[in-house]
């Protein structure tokens, strides 16, 4: 049964990136009718951000990616956050010095300064480990006291150098490199009695029954010392796969999208807006710019996807039913944020307008306008007649004021072209025409408005514009005989006669 893991630390805002690594986690577990896992992996508290797991969480929620197992779900390969499981690691750190397959060392931060310091390209290794102060190079009787008075020590692996190490990776294939470029790694300190990221991930996804690692390619470099650890520990059978994923590059692809680009491009690159708890910063969000979430999800899916044809607007069921990591790329995704505006528009065009209108409301409040004072129906109509014009919910304000509140400016150069001597005249006359109208549907309003402009001999353009100067503010907006419906003939009237006078 397959079962993936979402482990994200909880130091900061989850970015765009990491949702990529979510998602393709939670569409490849739904894929396959297996489980998905929000393990928090806390065990470097020096780097621990209050509020990170609450917006690790309440994105993921947003985005409706479901998680199975995890903190708040609970289940049965509990506790789902790295910090509550100290006794677990505690337990496997001895196995392995028990084994031989790691050691103690004592060195301080000053002493390895200087080994640094002392040694061009210095890695603690098989080759300088006998050199430093650890549990190979020191008497046991010695290093029994340290540790009984209280010296901090870590716990480092022991790789052997000169050993190829394949990471079978796939969507990369074999990956091989020889564990001499390695050094023995830091798997436990004993001033935090914490494992670091290394050990518990491997021994929570051994312990979870992790099928699929399916993470963001910055982890590449760690997985031959993941798959000595499997080693190390007699797991190697049940390793399970790796799956490394293409970098978000910047969207003109020189290098790796950062979290200033966003600043830099006026474009999210949170899910969720982020108030930074230390210096108070606000980055944009997603879901706070308009997007909504199953906009993202689309777009984010098909970044470094795609489904084996050129389709584009796909829903999370669509991506669950055709997402394999066969048609995943190895090179980096550029971060084609254009295309993100473009699904959000396409979107909008197919999500019922009540739901438009819904989001609408406070962009209306925003703006002064009580959306209590209008029905449902009224805004909704209201979206409905503009939404093709708009790529986010907020830009509706700009295409569909009019339908709110009367205008009280007008276009200076469309009066110009538009408004000539007669034009008073003329619209007081289409008061009169508007007012004897058997029906102000727009529908049957309309050839008789334009039947009375023939058989008066007037321009066309120029009583339609000058008309709709009144009712807008300037000559644009939708259909002028949809605006008069809605608006009723009262408010058209009102508007009309505020124009000519
Ligand atoms: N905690 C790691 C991170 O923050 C997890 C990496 C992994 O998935 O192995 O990305």
């Amino acid at each position: 049964k397959v079962r993936v893991r979402f482990a994200p630390s909880p130091t900061g805002p989850l970015h765009i990136g990491g949702v990529r690594t979510a998602l393709y986690n939670y569409l490849f577990a739904r894929r396959h009718g297996g489980e998905m896992i929000l393990r928090i992996e806390d065990t470097d508290s020096q780097r621990f951000v209050p509020g990170a797991e609450d917006y690790i969480n309440e994105s993921l929620a947003w985005l409706g990616i479901k998680i199975d197992e995890g903190v708040r779900e609970g289940g049965a390969y509990g506790p789902y956050k790295q910090s509550e499981r100290r006794d677990i690691y505690r337990k496997y750190v001895k196995q392995l010095l028990d084994n031989g397959k790691a050691y103690i060392a004592f060195d301080t931060p000053a002493e390895l300064d200087a080994a640094r310091a002392a040694t061009p390209n210095f890695q603690y290794d098989a080759s300088t480990r006998l050199s430093m102060r650890n549990s190979l190079s020191m008497p046991a009787e010695e290093v029994k006291a340290l540790i009984d008075g209280g010296t901090p020590y870590v716990v480092r692996f022991l790789i052997e150098p000169g050993r190829d190490v394949v990471v079978n990776d796939l969507v990369r294939g074999n990956v091989t490199i020889n564990s001499s470029i390695l050094d023995d790694k830091v798997l436990y300190k004993s001033a935090d009695d914490l494992p670091t990221y290394h050990l518990a991930n491997i021994v929570d996804d051994h312990l979870m029954e992790i099928t699929h690692v399916i993470r963001g390619e910055e982890w590449l470099p760690s997985a031959p010392l993941h798959v000595l650890l499997y080693e190390a520990f007699g797991w190697a059978d049940t390793r399970p796969d790796f799956v490394h994923l293409p970098l978000l590059l910047k969207p003109d692809g020189k290098g790796k999208l950062s979290k200033r680009d966003g600043d830099r491009l006026g474009f999210p690159v949170f899910p969720l807006e982020w108030h930074d708890p230390a210096s108070g910063a606000i980055s944009a969000g997603y879901r706070e710019s308009g997007y909504l979430p199953e906009a993202v999800i689309n777009f984010l899916a098909l970044l470094g996807w795609n489904p084996g044809d050129d389709t584009e607007i796909m829903s999370m069921e669509e991506l669950i039913k055709k997402f394999s990591f066969e048609h995943c790329s190895k090179a980096g995704a550029k971060f084609a944020y254009e295309k993100g505006r473009w699904f959000n528009h396409e979107y909008l065009q197919t999500t019922p307008d009540e739901r438009v209108a819904a989001l609408f409301r406070p962009v209306l409040e925003a703006h002064g306008v009580n959306p209590d004072d209008y029905t449902e129906d009224y805004i909704t109509r209201a979206v409905s007649l503009v939404k093709g014009r708009i790529n986010f919910v907020a830009d509706l304000w700009d295409h569909a004021r009019f339908f709110f509140t009367a205008p009280t400016e007008y276009a200076e150069k469309d009066i110009r072209k538009r408004w000539k001597e007669e034009t008073p005249a003329i619209l007081t006359e289409l008061i009169g025409v508007l007012r004897a109208l058997p029906s102000f549907k727009g529908t049957e309003a309309e050839p008789i408005v334009l039947k009375w402009v023939e058989d008066n001999g007037y321009h066309l353009g120029n009583v339609m514009n000058a008309w709709r100067l009144t009712l807008v503010g300037e000559c644009k907006g939708p259909h002028i005989f949809d605006i008069t419906e809605l608006i009723g003939l009262e408010e058209t009237v009102r508007r009309m006669e505020r124009g000519i006078a």
